[in-house]
């Protein structure tokens, strides 16, 4: 359905995905996304619940098609059910084809079954160990319990969930055949994500980095690993897994084998419009959005900004001054 989109890119891509980080803010302080004292941003800055739902109505009748709520951790927002479920009429009239989220998990046990109730058929939930401790470790505030049950509660009303894992070298590449070998035996899909130089954090990001490569060397001395054709649009590639007979997805940012393909942009809580996770330039729909009742104006903002939407991004993370490629952090992008 890309045609119906009036949003085109000077690379021919039709813009049909929208990322919305609700918030910045999250109850977990992942190592590898924030550093323990981060700073969050003034409520002021944020847009309002209501000015985030006209902003994505925009997006939505301008052809975006598929929209994902995240953050921070996006069930931490107050009244985060009242967007979703604002959202959701979209569903209805079938003016989006799909609503979902990124989560940490944490409330997922209080949320679930309001999450089906709105029309939310998957989630991905991210979750980079099983063991208690080292969970405590990596995420440094969270309790890995809380998290299997909100999994729970998301199996139970329905939801499909993808887990996605953080590959982290020293960390869990010895126990990611064990996760895999969890997921499937309970029907979830398992993507693995190379860390990306985004923000500031405590740790040196070289040490934490294992390509994928290796990672999937070690996963075919225990595994047959089946490339697919399954597409969800993202930038993961996947392949079945003749053992399990689930499926396992790479995320690989550090190549460009996704830009090409690239459908999405991404807005952040106080209202900017970043048309690429690896590059600087963005856009301010705030201004607009506040400038006026009527949306001409912010539609004008975003084609503007979809004609600079560059060809790819440039990730490295430097050896020499080990500083990230791109200042801001994954939680004010949110992934
Ligand atoms: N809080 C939610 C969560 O953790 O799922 C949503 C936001 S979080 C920023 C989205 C995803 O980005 C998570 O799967 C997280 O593991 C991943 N992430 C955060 N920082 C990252 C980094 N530097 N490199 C790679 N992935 C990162
Ligand atoms: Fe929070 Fe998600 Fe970042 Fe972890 S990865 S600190 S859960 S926003």
């Amino acid at each position: 359905m890309d045609e119906q989109s009036s949003m085109i890119d000077p690379f021919g891509r039709a813009i049909t995905y929208l990322r919305v980080s609700v918030t910045d803010r999250c109850d977990f302080r992942c190592v590898y996304c924030m550093a323990e004292d981060m700073h969050f941003l003034p409520k002021k800055d944020l847009l309002s619940l209501e000015e985030l739902e006209r902003l994505c109505n925009v997006f939505i009748e301008k052809g975006v098609r598929r929209l994902r709520l995240t953050g921070g951790e996006p069930l931490v927002r107050k009244n985060i059910m009242h967007l979703v479920r604002q959202l959701s009429g979209h569903l209805e009239t079938g003016a989006l084809d799909e609503l979902t989220l990124t989560t940490n998990g944490s409330q997922l046990e209080r949320f679930a079954a309001e999450l089906a109730e709105y029309g939310v058929k998957r989630i991905n939930v991210s979750l980079d160990t099983l063991d208690p401790e080292k969970f405590r470790a990596i995420t440094r505030w969270g309790v890995l319990d809380r998290v299997m049950r909100g999994i729970d509660a998301a199996q139970a009303a329905g939801l499909r969930i993808k887990i996605n894992t953080v590959a982290l070298r020293g960390f869990n590449e010895e126990e990611i055949p064990e996760m895999l070998r969890w997921a499937h035996g309970r029907s979830m899909d398992m993507t693995v994500i190379e860390t990306m130089p985004l923000g500031e954090v405590d740790v040196d990001r070289t040490d934490q980095y294992l390509p994928l490569s290796e990672l999937r060397a070690n996963l075919e001395q225990q595994f047959t690993l089946a490339d697919i054709p399954y597409k969800t649009g993202g930038p993961a590639r996947y392949v079945e897994l003749t053992e399990t007979g689930g499926r396992l997805g790479f995320i690989t940012p550090l190549t460009h084998n996704f830009c090409e393909s690239c459908n999405r942009v991404r807005i952040t809580c106080t209202g900017t419009l970043y048309m690429c996770l690896g590059q600087e330039d963005a856009a301010d729909l705030r201004a607009p959005l506040r400038a006026s009742e009527g949306n001409e104006l912010l539609s004008r903002s975003i084609d503007e900004a979809i004609g600079r939407k560059p060809k790819g991004h440039d990730f490295v993370i430097d050896r020499h001054t080990h500083r990230p490629a791109v200042s801001r952090h994954m939680s004010v992008t949110g992934g």
